[in-house]
């Protein structure tokens, strides 16, 4: 039998082909951090070991986005630093996932102005949002196990 035709719809075998893809890739997330302001503070709290992030597999960052799989952005976004983010986004491999940690990244925050990105999902799209100002670690933490429940229950690109 030819494996394109095994791999084509919902056998037996692709559906739990799909499930063990699912469950390793949503226990091995290499996060890329975008971090331009105050949220960077609650991220580096949430990075140390009291928070073990290592336990959802996504304790390593990796400061190249082509290394990377999750794309965090952590902070305001202005207008001139936008296009970076793009181009950062952009650079990163498939299959990949993107969140937006604290208020001014979900909508803008308090920075209703025309310096400022109006939410991230206007220019890249976005997995999860994670809301606060800064967001408490348990909600950070919260986020990522719903980001590990999107992973593990989408279609797998093989
Ligand atoms: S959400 Fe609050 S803590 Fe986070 S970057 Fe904006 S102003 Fe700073």
């Amino acid at each position: 039998m030819e494996v394109d035709k095994v791999l084509a719809g919902d056998t037996f075998f692709t559906t739990r082909l799909n499930d063990v893809i699912g469950w390793s890739r949503k226990f091995s997330i290499f996060q890329y951090p975008f971090v331009t302001a105050c949220c960077g503070m609650e991220y580096m709290a949430v990075s140390c070991s009291h928070y073990d992030i290592d336990r959802f597999g996504a304790g390593l960052p990796r400061f190249s986005p082509r290394q990377a799989d999750l794309l965090m952005v952590v902070g305001t976004i202005s207008q001139k630093i936008a296009p970076v983010l793009v181009r950062i986004y952009e650079q990163m491999c498939n299959p990949k996932w993107v969140v937006a940690f604290g208020v001014c990244t979900c909508t803008g925050g308090f920075y209703d102005d025309y310096a400022t990105v109006q939410g991230i999902d206007t220019i890249v799209p976005v997995d999860i949002y994670i809301p606060g100002c800064p967001p408490r670690p348990e909600t950070v933490l919260d986020g990522l196990m719903k980001l590990q429940k999107k992973i593990a229950s989408q279609k797998q690109a093989v």
